[in-house]
């Protein structure tokens, strides 16, 4: 039996490329059910209290592996399964529940959370998501209670990003037995127990779950690595490591859909994750500045900090906003949120690493010191826009999905029925003649609270330029838009900005009207009036921000020093330097 996707809801990021703005898919904001908000936040008060009293970042630094001491101590507390349903020994949270707990690894330890992101996100995953009853018996009890740790094996030396082209070959035997030879690299729990080995084979792409101890499977050296120095990152090679048939997830050739699904499903810890350590970048930043005084002051009574601290504030609400709204798409059974995982992602990680920039300067030299928590920070956060998906690439896959989106949305197009995005957009250009449809209404985004009404009408009309600059794009650059990088880049980060608004929108709506009596569905938190006023000055600043650089990133079609860039990157290519004197 073959993958069957769920197919529920369509893609809302997929949506706003065709100027449109499904509403029901986002609108209200998610919240945890009262049932499975008691056990998030028993979760979430276990793992605090573990990593405030009990775990020392610097200690599993100096160790260069968190502990297994740390891991017996998550799996007790039964933090190393938190998605794994009940019966196999798990928590079964949702996956809003399993992110929230998330960003309490994230806000104490980068490398912490990467660890049990490894474990979980993407090591437990594939087996969670794709693993028949006697697979997930066999194995999800040990993952699930942190007896054993998992490990998602993709990454080889000449496969980064274009993780299609894999070179670790397992050969089909008589009996239904794989034959694995090649080498994997970068591999975060690589030397661990439970590996989902990802390969290539005569049937296609595979997935198979290889266990330590198999002959024939070794690992090593170690990488030394600028930060997350407590994750063991591994070498692993395989030869001829005979894996058993029943070891196979999916069928022959779900090998890729799997891996790409796991990462979808797997990015969006990384939002939440990195919410928890923008919170302690701004919490650091907010004690060191009180507390220092310079010309007379504190060092927050100056406007150039207090600055700093209320853009760390604002963006995390965003942040915060677009991570759990992707994370309930995913509750609610959406379909498809892979452009909006993939948003978060980027998102998270550019954004943390600005806030622990501003994080840095206001500290001065304090954060420059080894033994600071931000200067740890810096060397672990850095990776973020990397892995799991690097943020140009994701950029480019999201504008590219957009893109193959709208071009079925065009009359003059949609008869081709065109399938994969590249393949797509390879033949549009001769269909393409006509002009932009301007004649698009932009639709409102329902449910928004009065309050937001000015907001929502500026997130519609953002919707439409958006749907009119990316037809632009396909017309005038026809096939070609594929190799745009440029302007993929800028209708990707309209889209991200767009989402975002509308990710605070619907959380804020949400708040007030829960204030208002308006809906009674036990998630109201209790604020004061004043309280629900200041969280409504974030949101508001946050859509201004960011309708602000959507404008921006749109306007950038149409004008920009795109012909001098290439002029120039040639030219530097050509020259292979600098290529100037004085
Ligand atoms: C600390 C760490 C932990 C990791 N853990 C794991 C793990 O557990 N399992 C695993 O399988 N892998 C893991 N990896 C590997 C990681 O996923 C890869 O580093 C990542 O996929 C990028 O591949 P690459 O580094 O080979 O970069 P490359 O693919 O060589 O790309 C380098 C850069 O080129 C640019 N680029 C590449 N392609 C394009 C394109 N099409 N368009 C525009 N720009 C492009 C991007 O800027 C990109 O960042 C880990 C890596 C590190 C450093």
């Amino acid at each position: 039996m073959g993958i069957v996707d769920r197919t529920v809801k369509p893609s809302f990021s997929k949506s706003l490329f065709l100027g449109q703005m499904a509403s029901e898919i986002v609108m209200p904001y998610p919240v945890f059910d009262p049932a499975e908000k008691v056990r998030v936040d028993a979760s979430v008060a276990s793992a605090r209290d573990f990593l405030s009293n009990t775990y020392d970042p610097w200690k599993a630094e100096r160790d260069g592996w968190v502990g297994d001491d740390v891991i017996r101590e998550l799996g007790e507390r039964k933090l190393t399964g938190l998605f794994i349903d009940e019966k196999y020994g798990g928590l079964g949270l949702s996956q809003s529940g399993y992110c929230r707990v998330m960003e309490e690894f994230g806000r104490v330890d980068g490398t912490l959370s990467v660890v049990m992101g490894v474990h979980q996100s993407i090591g437990s995953k594939p087996l969670y998501l794709y693993g028949t009853e006697e697979q997930k018996e066999r194995w999800l009890p040990d993952l699930a209670a942190g007896r054993k740790l998992a490990a998602f094996v993709l990454t080889e030396p000449n496969v980064g990003s274009d993780a299609f082209h894999l070179e670790t070959r397992a050969e089909r035997q008589g009996d239904g037995s794989w034959l694995l030879n090649g080498e994997k690299r970068w591999i975060g729990n690589g030397d661990k127990d439970v590996l989902t080995v990802f390969a290539q084979s005569e049937l296609g792409h595979v997935a198979l779950i290889v266990e330590k101890g198999m002959e024939g499977l070794s690992t090593g050296p170690r990488f030394q690595t600028l930060g997350l120095k407590a994750n063991h990152l591994q070498r692993v090679h395989f030869n001829n490591v005979r894996v058993p048939a029943e070891n196979l997830l999916g069928e022959p050739g779900d090998g890729f859909r799997i891996a790409m699904n796991t990462l979808n499903n797997g990015r969006m810890s990384m939002g939440t994750a990195i919410s928890g350590g923008m919170k302690q970048f701004m919490q650091l930043s907010l004690e060191h500045t009180t507390q220092r005084a310079q010309f007379g002051r504190a060092l927050i009574d100056f406007e150039l900090v207090e600055d700093k601290i209320a853009w760390m504030n604002t963006q995390i609400y965003g942040l915060e906003s677009m991570s759990y709204l992707t994370t309930g798409l995913v509750d609610r059974g959406t379909a498809d949120f892979a452009l909006e995982s993939a948003l978060t992602k980027i998102a998270a990680s550019d954004t943390g690493w600005y806030a622990l920039n501003r994080a840095v300067q206001v500290h001065g030299g304090e954060a420059y010191m080894d033994d600071h928590p931000l200067s740890k920070a810096i060397r672990d956060f850095r990776i973020f826009p990397i892995f799991e998906g690097s943020n140009d690439v994701l950029r480019a896959f999201v504008a590219l999905n957009g893109l193959k989106a709208l071009s079925e949305d065009l009359p003059d197009v949609a008869a081709l029925k065109l399938s994969e995005p590249a393949k797509a957009l390879g033949v549009i250009g001769p269909y393409i003649a006509g002009r932009v449809n301007r004649a698009l209404r932009p639709e409102k985004l329902a449910g928004v609270h009065p309050a937001l009404a000015k907001q929502a009408a500026a997130v519609a009309e953002q919707t439409v330029e958006l749907r009119d600059h990316a037809e632009a794009a396909l017309r005038r650059y026809g096939k070609n838009v594929q190799e745009k990088q440029l302007v993929q880049k800028r209708l990707s980060e309209a889209a991200s900005g767009i989402y975002a608004q509308v990710a605070v929108i619907s959380r804020i709506s949400g708040v007030l009207k829960r204030e208002k009596g308006e809906i009674a569905d036990g998630a109201s938190h209790g604020r004061s009036a004043a309280d629900v006023a200041a969280e409504k000055t974030v949101a508001v600043n946050f859509c201004k921000r960011a309708a602000r650089e959507v404008g921006r990133q749109l306007r950038g079609l149409e004008v920009n020093d795109d012909r001098y860039t290439r002029a120039i990157g040639t030219r530097v290519r050509e020259t292979n330097g600098y290529g100037y004197s004085l």
